[in-house]
């Protein structure tokens, strides 16, 4: 069974070092989906990104490969090597360009979602004014069903995801987003959202973040508990694993450049202490324990399976279009 790793993140420098990724894979996961840039993030930044983990990858053959369907995923797993495909957290490095996102697409870019927490030209984030999905966002959801990505709805306000998902014409995922009956936080989701993503046939992939599971020292049972509240809302059938494990690396400035405020992209009257960085992950071994974990909430073998990327899986052979 493929281990499905929807959301992680590396210093968003060309010369990140991909040890963590390898320790991602010791760990059973088979395709991990990494971050290649936010709204804060200029677009120099961003192709910077790009271009550098490309090259990792390229250069190390032997342990990665670029996955741009299903089939590449269980091939890449069956040859001991590591899937991987690129995200992007906010729409602004589309520069208001729909045709923008094929062009992401076959840079490798297989999930993306159109606000970093503050509202944009395209729709609104979780920690601003409520606001949603503008006419160029409706273009920008038509791009991206059209262009084979999957359509994420994770640091999206409320009323925008909402509208995302009404307009989608394929499934729609929360990449890394936890239940809000369970922890009251901004970036946490509704059980509207929840549904609505259901309805669509996507995927809630539950985090490993400390503030958004509710505990100070995460483990695999935390992960499990808020993925169990999502199976028994919505069904088993419509959960995922995002524990959007944040890896940063000595000598490695990802600072967007410029005049960057982390306090407007992580606000402390959301609950973040200073910035993001201050939140603790769950290990990344969490992944070996998360089986056990998922089945001590009553699931069956075959239930965490599609949790820990059966589900994701399902979803990637519906939307994925294009080449690595
Ligand atoms: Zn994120």
């Amino acid at each position: 069974m493929i281990h499905w790793e929807a959301h992680a993140c590396l210093p968003l420098h060309p010369e990140a070092d991909f040890a963590p990724i390898d320790r991602l894979h010791a760990a059973g996961v088979n395709y991990v989906s990494i971050n290649i840039g936010m709204d804060m993030n200029p677009l120099s930044q961003v192709m910077s990104v790009i271009g550098g983990f490309r090259a990792t990858i390229a250069a190390h053959a032997d342990r990665y490969r670029l996955a741009a369907s299903a089939d590449d995923i269980e091939l890449a797993a069956a040859e001991g090597v590591l899937a991987i495909g690129f995200d992007l957290e906010g729409a602004m490095p589309l520069l208001e360009q729909p045709s923008m996102v094929a062009l992401y697409r076959d840079l490798g870019v297989r999930q993306m979602h159109f606000a970093y927490n503050r509202n944009n030209s395209v729709a609104g984030g979780c920690h601003d004014d409520e606001c949603g999905l503008t006419p160029l966002g409706r273009r920008m959801v038509a791009a991206v069903n059209e262009a084979g990505v999957l359509m994420d709805c994770s640091h999206t306000g409320r009323r925008a995801s909402l509208e995302i998902m009404d307009a989608s014409a394929q499934p729609v995922i929360f990449s890394h987003s936890n239940p809000l009956a369970l922890v009251e936080h901004g970036r946490n989701v509704t059980d509207e959202q929840i549904r609505a993503s259901a309805a669509t046939g996507g995927v809630i992939c539950v985090s490993g973040v400390s503030g958004f599971l509710g505990t100070r020292t995460p483990d695999a049972d935390d992960v499990a508990r808020h993925a169990a509240y999502v199976a028994e809302l919505v069904g088993v059938e419509h959960v995922g694993i995002g524990l959007d494990i944040s890896f940063h690396q000595d000598g490695l400035d990802d600072t967007p450049p410029g005049d960057f405020d982390a306090t407007y992209w992580w606000p402390k009257s959301a609950g973040y202490d200073r910035a993001v960085t201050r939140m603790t992950y769950t290990p990344i071994e969490t992944w070996q324990a998360l089986a056990p974990a998922l089945q001590r909430t009553g699931m069956t073998g075959d239930e965490a399976a599609l949790v820990m990327g059966g589900n994701m899986m399902r979803v990637a052979r519906q939307v994925w279009r294009g080449k690595p």
